[in-house]
């Protein structure tokens, strides 16, 4: 069973948790990054809306998307973004499992 659903970010260093099934949370770098993408997305396709509050033009490269999101509590592991991108520090008790 899972005891502890966590993960740290190797970008922003946060160690987030996932404390109960529909907890889904997000590190720091995550939410910034995830927007300058949607951005970068949307002047790629000519849209320009919201430049001037958040400088994406200046990208002619795609913003490297970083963060982790965790997920699922004590019931599944679910993660988002890159395996590269986190090191897993949840606590999983497979004692409670069948004996094999
Ligand atoms: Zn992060």
């Amino acid at each position: 069973m899972i005891i502890r659903n966590s993960a740290r970010c190797l970008n922003c260093n946060d160690e987030i948790e996932s404390k109960h099934r529909h907890d889904f949370v997000v590190c720091s770098c995550f939410e910034e990054s995830q927007s300058l993408y949607a951005i970068w997305q949307d002047e790629k396709a000519g849209i320009y809306g919201g430049v001037d509050k958040i400088p994406a033009y200046r990208y002619k490269e795609a913003p490297v998307v970083t963060g982790i999101g965790v997920d699922g509590g004590h019931e599944y592991l679910r993660r988002i973004g890159k395996p590269e991108l986190f090191h897993d520090t949840s606590v999983i008790d497979r004692g409670a499992q069948s004996d094999e």
